[in-house]
């Protein structure tokens, strides 16, 4: 696998290969897992990191999304101008509704804001009266949302126009009943009573998580996102979801060491037998966490690589004593994607996939598949 890839001046540094078949297939899934839903696409933060044009455009085109979600209006208004061939028409909702300074944004993008409380409804319907907006109510998270209290006073604005409501569950899991725990239940037994109050509206109650949960989660829409970018909602790795980034660096050099010598900054990694290393340009000025030292590991031609020593902003040394010696400068490492789950390398990084992907810095070179 890894011998498919040439060092050329293009891959001096690491890069991230996204698959988009396989952006594709989790769309699919999704669809499969919620079939009386409309998969709605989640596509702040560039995507997860993997870039939202390609995402935004590919998923446009191929699958027929028409309805995004980006958290802040200028993710809106970068997004409008994305899709202004594939889906022109689409509905791009932002999570973190309109500000009086963003107000001009939402117009000019014709972007749906998420009002997240009675005085932002109030403000939007004065504004902009009858203009589509999404309303979050909150149930139970705490975060962002309106409070179950001021909903009714919400839904008697007049000129307000409600078109979705929506609601995040804190805590999505498969656990027990497929119906998840307590707080689920609570959270969607509230999120029935505000929807009584909006019955014209869409509904959505879930991202990825409860996507794959039961279908009384489901409701009308769902905002996936995760489960698109190739990984679990939950704290357990899902094997339906197909991996779509794959993260690959080049090794710059190999060196042969002797028990007593040591690795990198503070000689953290001893040498205790003869031992070949394999430094590789990737480092946390990459966003690959510098905690993930102790436990994470690159696949490489033959076999998997233990970290050997602490992580440099720009380069990390490979254990490849264990491995076949035919390892060269200009093979690849491949810290997720294929043989290493993107859940397991963030776990090994203390982390969740969530923020390994999006940490993932402007040095690291986006490569569509
Ligand atoms: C980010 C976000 C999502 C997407 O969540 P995933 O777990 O990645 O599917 C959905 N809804 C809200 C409110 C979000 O902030």
């Amino acid at each position: 696998m890894t011998g498919a890839y040439q060092t050329t001046e293009k891959t001096a540094g690491p890069w991230v290969d996204i698959d988009l078949n396989a952006l594709c297939a989790n769309y699919r899934m999704v669809c499969d897992a919620a079939p009386g839903a409309k998969i709605a696409a989640v596509v702040k933060c560039d995507a997860y990191g993997l870039g939202m044009e390609a995402v935004a455009t590919t998923l446009a085109k191929s699958e027929h999304c028409d309805e995004f979600f980006v958290a802040y209006p200028e993710e809106g208004v970068a997004l409008r101008a994305i899709l202004k061939d594939a889906a022109p028409h689409a509905t791009i909702y932002v999570f973190n509704g309109p500000l009086p300074q963003t107000m001009a944004l939402f117009k000019s993008a014709n972007l749906t804001p998420v009002l997240n409380s009675l005085e932002q409804a109030k403000k939007w319907a004065e504004r902009m009266p009858g203009v589509a907006a999404a309303l979050h109510a909150d149930t139970g998270m705490n975060r962002l949302g309106a409070p179950a209290k001021d909903i009714q006073a919400i839904a008697h604005l007049s000129d307000l126009n409600i078109t979705l409501l929506m609601s995040h569950l804190a805590s999505p899991s498969l656990d027990e009943s497929q119906t998840g725990n307590a707080k689920n239940e609570k959270q969607k037994n509230l999120f029935h009573a505000v929807a009584a109050h909006f019955p014209d509206a869409q509904k959505s109650l879930s991202a990825s998580g409860g996507a794959l949960m039961a279908p009384d989660y489901h409701f009308d829409l769902i905002r996936t996102g995760i489960a698109l970018y190739g990984s679990s909602p939950f704290d357990k790795d899902d094997v339906r979801i197909k991996p779509v980034a794959s993260l690959r660096a080049p090794i710059v050099q190999i060196r042969d060491l002797t028990p007593g010598e040591t690795v990198g900054y503070g000689a953290a990694f001893s040498i205790t037998r003869p031992s070949r290393i394999a430094t590789v340009a990737l480092g946390y000025g990459d966003g690959f966490p510098r905690i993930g030292w102790q436990k994470a590991k690159a696949a490489i031609t033959g076999g998997i690589a233990p970290i050997a020593g602490r992580i440099s902003m720009d380069l990390i040394s490979l254990d490849i004593t264990d491995i076949a010696s035919s390892i060269q400068t200009g093979d690849i490492a491949t810290f997720f994607g294929g043989e290493i789950r993107l859940f397991e390398a963030a776990a090994t990084c203390d982390t969740i996939p969530y923020e390994l992907l999006t940490g993932l810095g402007g040095r690291v070179d986006r490569r569509y598949l």
